[in-house]
């Protein structure tokens, strides 16, 4: 078996450990660019969502490079999400691939498809060693998200522009050698004293934008034109809305114990939009939410082009910019985006917003 699965930003450094450490061959999807895009739009419905056209694209780079099976989350719910997964198959089979695809649905009560997908994974695998490499998993996703944050962070204060992404690549390189606990620890203890030595400008206070949207959009830079650089570039320091290690304790593993409760972001969201939407439509409205009463200058939702639950989000964030009084811009993204004309409109805003903050000092 040599499994592959979507790229999503740094989440490949995750399943690769896992994997390889159950002694499992993996062939990582590789880094998603204009020929991934062009492939996947050219196999796919051209109403699709954008991320589907991605994955589609990078599955077809995975297999041509040997992969044999593809590891997929599955999704239930209003939006399209519920048949992606198999929509992607039946591209793949008439293109002509051989494959098997292991779907991860949201269990919902129900355990028997999961607990089968689940045995067609690891058979015949220790379950020591799986809880084993399932830590390993765990604690580099942890380690990766904190390097996220720190670049967040120290890219919009950075005296020399260009040091904290050389060092942020470097931190992900160290964190993906670490085969064992020990290395992991010590190597954050390392990337910490990196961070620790840009020299910053403590005399600038940065912009702070919140980033809201889908989880795919937000989360592979290569679907968003990289806007985390462009924003620390210009001096932004951009906060997220979703993380992947608060997304999977959610979604995964309390849904899986049925003892998931509506956290701030769903209570943050309900004089606006008090039902599930499909995707992470309740989240981008109650984000939005929160960070205007934490006093973030503005917010940018990013929106696969034809996302539902982000359109009807679309359509509620005009309210919640006027009654909260945070400007909000959305950006809906597809194969047909232009870098240049993107760039602009992030640029336009950031300027705005300094117009604004100046005005108010
Ligand atoms: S959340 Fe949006 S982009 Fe994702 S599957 Fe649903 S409709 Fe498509």
């Amino acid at each position: 078996m040599k499994v592959t699965f979507p790229h999503l930003g740094n989440l490949y450094i995750v399943l690769a450990a896992f994997f390889e450490n159950l002694g499992i061959d993996v062939v990582i999807p590789p880094p998603v660019t204009k020929k991934t895009i062009e492939l996947g739009s050219m196999y796919s419905p051209e109403f699709a969502c954008f991320p589907l056209k991605i994955n589609v694209g990078n599955f077809i780079e995975a297999l041509e490079k040997g992969a044999d099976t593809i590891v997929m989350a599955g999704g239930v719910g209003p939006c399209r999400f519920g048949y992606y997964s198999q929509v992607q198959k039946e591209i793949l089979e008439d293109l002509g691939y051989k494959f098997d695809m292991i779907i991860f649905e949201p269990p919902r009560g129900n355990m028997k498809t999961i607990i089968y997908e689940i045995n067609k994974l690891f058979k015949g695998k220790n379950i020591k060693k799986i809880v084993k490499s399932a830590k390993i998993a765990w604690l580099k996703a942890c380690a990766i998200e904190k390097i996220e944050s720190q670049a967040l962070y120290y890219r919009a204060r950075e005296k020399n522009k260009g040091t904290t992404t050389r060092i942020y690549k470097s931190a992900l390189n160290l964190i993906s050698e670490s085969s064992n606990e020990e290395t992991i620890n010590a190597n954050v203890e390392k990337i910490n004293k990196y961070f620790k030595s840009i020299e910053l400008d403590m005399n600038y206070s940065p912009l702070k934008i919140g980033l809201v949207g889908e989880i795919y959009t937000l989360l592979e830079p290569s679907s968003n034109m990289n806007i985390e650089n462009i924003l620390g570039d210009l001096g932004v320091e951009v906060i997220k809305s979703i993380k992947l290690t608060e997304w999977a304790n959610t979604n995964i593993i309390l849904d899986m114990l049925r003892i998931r409760r509506p956290d701030n972001c769903t209570f943050a969201a309900k004089p606006y939009l008090n039902y599930f939407v499909g995707g992470h439509g309740v989240e981008s409205v109650g984000e939005t939410v929160i960070y205007a009463q934490k006093g973030l200058d503005g917010v940018i939702h990013l929106a696969p082009f034809t996302c539902m639950p982000e359109i009807i989000a679309q359509s509620i964030l005009y309210k919640v910019s006027k009654d909260k009084q945070i400007p909000v811009m959305t950006v809906m993204l597809d194969e047909h985006s232009a870098e240049t004309g993107f760039r602009t409109r992030v640029e336009a805003f950031v300027d705005l917003l300094n117009q604004k903050k100046e005005a108010i000092s």
